[in-house]
């Protein structure tokens, strides 16, 4: 019988065909073809399947959602090539022998190792890069290689995940390659989590089943107003609510795109909302419209880092006192720091107990300056503009400190400020026929939590 193993992306966790399912997966639309004949007969007749043993999880796959046809796809992929073409059949009627990428491994390289010449291995690769960078291809990535039905005797062809929903199929007809793309059916969900804050809100993310990437978005959308090294305590709740795109078997291929977030603080509720607008850019503001963005950010380090573990508090976490004019932060060494702001780098070097210190300046009123950095990433220079939020050094611990930590001053007119109660410039507003629009998102993501019966619960006490 067919060994067909799972096919398991980039990332481990987010495997993508379930063992369980098997050969069936690729069997249903050939299937589908014969899913009448199936209804009619017990064992439909099927020549291209290597393994009929499983009717019934091929009948259920039959029931599931059918692969979109190249007429219904949006991407324009796989183009005409695949038109009137079963790839699903094609694969079917091989065997796969699946290969996990190691170290060292190129695409080349993999087929030379199974019996292509280096002109075919060449002919192949070409093939392949117009679809794929092949330079892509992942350590732990898993390259399923097809052979005949009868043996292992020479490479059929090959597939392999190049994106959550994609995958690329290479061929080999006779002494020819060909390569498709195929789109994986898949479904998009909105999902709705929430947690309360034991640990961390790391280990809370973690609990209730948000992504990694996931809770770094959030994080970033709530910078501006949030100090998550002071500010978020044990029994503080957030909520997410945010798109994955899932296979047929519910499997989670991706998760991205969130729609809204809230963080219930000891003194404070902030609720976002991503509102596209007309202009195209994606960006959250607040249910009154206000953009979360301000000028400066009130956590300028990785904020999931700081998130992790409130066991780096023992650290001695400095507030804003005449004694000390900056707020500390402490993460481990080589926790990415960020510009607070958009500005230019006027200072980067050793001063005093400061030890590594880097100063941007934003505008003729604000600087920001970040002090004990352990490090900068290349190219970084005096004079050189930054963005907001793009990485311009690494938490150390030089000069006069403890420990790895970034002290973290917000300068307005030269002089230090406190940055937890700095008044910042007011963000944009939304146009009151943006805010018109913005009003309907918010109407539309409400009544979409409300469906799934699972509105944030902190957000019912506040409507009502
Ligand atoms: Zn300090």
């Amino acid at each position: 019988m067919t060994q067909m193993s799972v096919y398991l992306g980039s990332a481990k966790k987010n495997a993508f065909f379930m063992k369980k399912l098997g050969l069936g997966f690729f069997l249903f639309v050939p299937l589908a073809i014969f899913a009448v004949a199936a209804l009619l007969h017990q064992e439909p007749e099927n020549t291209d399947v290597s393994d009929n043993s499983s009717t019934t999880s091929v009948l259920s796959v039959v029931e599931a959602q059918r692969p979109k046809t190249c007429e219904e796809r949006q991407d324009g992929q796989p183009s005409a090539s695949l038109k009137g073409h079963d790839v699903w059949k094609y694969l079917c009627a091989h065997k796969e022998d699946v290969y996990t990428v190691s170290s060292g491994d190129t695409f080349a390289k993999l087929l030379s190792e199974r019996g292509l010449s280096s002109s075919q291995a060449h002919e192949a690769s070409q093939a392949v890069r117009r679809l794929w960078d092949t330079r892509e291809l992942k350590v732990g990535q898993d390259v399923h290689f097809l052979y005949s039905l009868e043996g292992k005797a020479a490479l059929k062809g090959l597939y392999l995940l190049s994106d959550p929903t994609h995958l690329v199929l290479l061929k080999r007809t006779g002494q020819d390659f060909t390569a498709d793309l195929i789109s994986v059916p898949s479904t998009t969900t909105m999902v709705y989590k929430e947690s309360r804050i034991t640990s961390s809100l790391f280990d809370a993310a973690n609990q209730s089943g948000v992504p990694t990437n996931i809770l770094i978005d959030m994080i970033r959308a709530f910078s501006y107003d949030v100090d998550f090294q002071r500010e978020v305590k044990e029994g503080n709740t957030f909520s997410v609510f945010y798109e994955t795109v899932q296979d047929n078997n519910k499997k989670v291929l991706s998760s991205r795109n969130i729609a809204y977030a809230s963080m219930r603080l000891n003194d404070r509720f902030l609720r976002i909302y991503a509102h596209k607008t007309k202009d195209g850019s994606t960006v959250f503001y607040f249910r009154d419209g206000s953009s979360t963005r301000k000028a400066l950010l009130k956590t300028p380090v990785d904020g999931v880092r700081i998130s992790s573990t409130f066991g780096m508090r023992m650290h001695p976490i400095l507030g804003y006192s005449k004694m000390h004019k900056g707020i500390d932060f402490a993460a481990p060494r080589g926790t990415p720091i960020r510009a607070a702001g958009n500005g230019r780098v006027v200072y980067m070097g050793r001063f005093g107990a400061y030890g590594n210190y880097l100063k941007i300046k934003h505008n003729d009123t604000f600087a920001t300056a970040y002090a004990h950095i352990h490090n900068f990433p290349k190219g970084m220079r005096v004079g050189q503009t930054v963005k907001q939020g793009q990485l311009v050094a690494f938490i150390g611990t030089t000069g006069r400190s403890t420990g790895p930590h970034l002290h973290y001053e917000i300068l307005k007119n030269g002089a230090q400020v406190n940055p937890q109660s700095v008044k910042l410039p007011t963000s944009e507003k939304l146009s009151s026929a943006e805010m018109k629009r913005f009003r309907q998102t918010v109407a539309k993501v409400e009544m979409q939590m409300a469906a799934q019966g699972k509105m944030d619960t902190a957000q019912l006490v506040q409507n009502r």
